[in-house]
């Protein structure tokens, strides 16, 4: 079982913000803003690239209420999802970053790693 499925199950604990009979929003144990929340599907589904686009129709709503609910809503945030290996996804269970609280730089590349094929 990967290690957000055993969040799901309470067999790892979080810290939960809300959830649904579908979907999770937890704190991320490694903030990298103010607020950084981690929003999963209780399914596994590895990546956003195998997600079935009526996952994303539910989970669309979760995740604006989530932003709601803390408030960035109004301040404003940045959702992200890090996919396969040169999106930097460390964790093989579909989740989004919701990052806020904080005016946010936009990253970089990392250096000496452009494919000039694509
Ligand atoms: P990614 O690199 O997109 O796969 O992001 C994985 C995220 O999961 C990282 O931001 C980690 O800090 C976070 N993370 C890993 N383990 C936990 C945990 N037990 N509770 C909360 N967040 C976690």
């Amino acid at each position: 079982m990967c290690i957000f499925c055993k969040i799901v199950t309470g067999d790892i604990p979080s810290n939960k913000i809300d959830e649904n009979d579908e979907f999770l929003a937890f704190h991320d144990i490694n903030p990298k803003a103010p607020v950084h929340i981690l929003i999963i599907p209780k399914q596994h589904i590895e990546n956003f690239q195998s997600t079935p686009p009526e996952v994303m129709a539910k989970m669309t709503p979760f995740i604006q209420e989530i932003a709601k609910k803390v408030g960035l809503d109004q301040t404003g945030y940045r959702l992200i999802v890090n996919n396969g290996e040169d999106g930097g996804q460390e964790v093989m269970h579909l989740h989004f970053h919701m990052l806020g609280g904080a005016k946010l730089k936009w990253p970089h590349l990392a250096p000496d790693t452009v494919k000039k094929n694509i």
